[in-house]
């Protein structure tokens, strides 16, 4: 079978030849693959960035958001049947910590976990993959057109639980799980993952203001409108005006990764707020941050920041389910954040497709 491999370190992929893998224990699954969409870590692994190939092997099979179709199981699986629509998570635990002890890797202590695709471990850009049931999710039929969204939207998932959780615990009686019903949030960086957590919040009732730095005409601030959010272009609006404009913005979701930006939005989170960061800057200059007003607002305004990376199996099944949901209330609005899909044998052209309209760009392997 097929299979797009780089080699970590140097720039480029290639298209090669690679061993079919079989079911060899009852609780495997076999899926075909569908679609695995592409995200700068790939563009990042393309360049001779971050990545390393399984031991013994000179080479990565990259991809590690995918949507597949079972084609067989092993005896020992119920989770999913031929025929279902299903999707693998990424990362699989060190074996040694607490966290991926009790299945979550996502949090895991000594940094020693593998990820399809990423790390150590080979991907699912190619036909066919076998994994262990326990990293499978069942995607239902009227959300396998999104499907390849599942490993994104996770991402997005986690943050959103966890603030959710955070102010759960320490809100007590005056939060509960309606939590984000009528809160005022800001998404910053409005790409697949800021677009899905918008789309998760929107769910959730809250009144969510995109911020990016493209024109307010352009794809990804209308589909933010037509989700029911609003948008502000940072171009135009300092955002140390953004608390005079909004109001009491109980929670920030960073998916920018632009590092005097995220700063500079503590200014805007209000009373008791909560603010996730989830983008991962490259290297860059010092930011400048107006510290002492900084941190007397965290003190005085009981505020929280937390980053967030990953996502454990259950935030995969959140999102799957609101990806479903999502489809039931916009229909095919919700289809519009795939905006390119382009055959493997042209796994060039989408590995350099770069545009400020593209959101997500997936590769097809049927
Ligand atoms: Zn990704
Ligand atoms: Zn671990």
């Amino acid at each position: 079978m097929k299979a797009i491999a780089i080699t970590p370190g140097a720039p480029g992929a290639e298209l090669i030849e690679f061993q079919e893998p079989e079911i060899k224990s009852p609780t495997q699954v076999k899926l075909q693959v569908l679609e695995v969409g592409i995200c700068g870590t790939d563009r990042e692994e393309v360049t001779g960035g971050r990545a390393n190939a399984p031991q013994g092997s000179g080479h990565l099979v990259i991809g590690h958001e995918m949507l597949g179709r079972v084609i067989e199981t092993g005896s020992e699986v119920s989770a999913v049947r031929p025929g279902d629509f299903a999707v693998f998570t990424v990362r699989r635990g060190c074996g040694k910590c607490e966290a991926c002890l009790n299945r979550r890797s996502d949090l895991c202590y000594t940094g020693d976990y593998t990820e399809r695709g990423i790390k150590s471990r080979h991907g699912f850009e190619t036909e066919f993959v076998v994994d262990d049931a326990q990293y499978v999710i069942k995607v239902p039929e009227s959300a396998s057109s999104i499907g390849v969204l599942a490993e994104p939207m996770s991402v997005a998932q986690k943050a959103i639980d966890e603030a959710i959780k955070i102010q759960l615990a320490r809100l007590g009686k005056i939060a509960d799980e309606e939590w984000m019903a009528g809160k005022k949030v800001i998404v910053a960086g409005i790409g697949a993952i800021g677009l899905l957590a918008a789309l998760a919040l929107r769910l959730r009732g809250a009144e969510v203001t995109g911020v990016d730095i493209v024109e307010e005409d352009s794809r990804r601030p209308s589909i933010l409108k037509r989700l029911g959010g609003s948008y502000l272009n940072a171009k135009k609006v300092a955002i140390t005006d953004l608390d005079d404009r909004l109001g009491q913005v109980d929670f920030i979701f960073e998916a920018a990764g632009v590092p005097q930006l995220g700063f500079d939005l503590i200014d805007a989170l209000g009373i008791n707020g909560v603010y996730v960061m989830t983008g991962i800057p490259g290297e860059g200059k010092p930011v400048c941050i107006p510290g002492s007003d900084t941190m007397a607002q965290m003190v005085l305004k009981n505020q929280i920041i937390l980053g967030s990376v990953n996502a454990s199996t259950l935030h995969f099944e959140m999102g799957i389910k609101d990806l479903e949901r999502a489809k039931n209330r916009w229909g095919n609005l919700v289809d519009e954040l795939i905006t390119t899909r382009i055959h493997f044998d042209n796994f060039e052209k989408a590995l350099d497709f770069r545009s400020s309209d593209d959101i997500k760009t997936v590769i097809t392997w049927k």
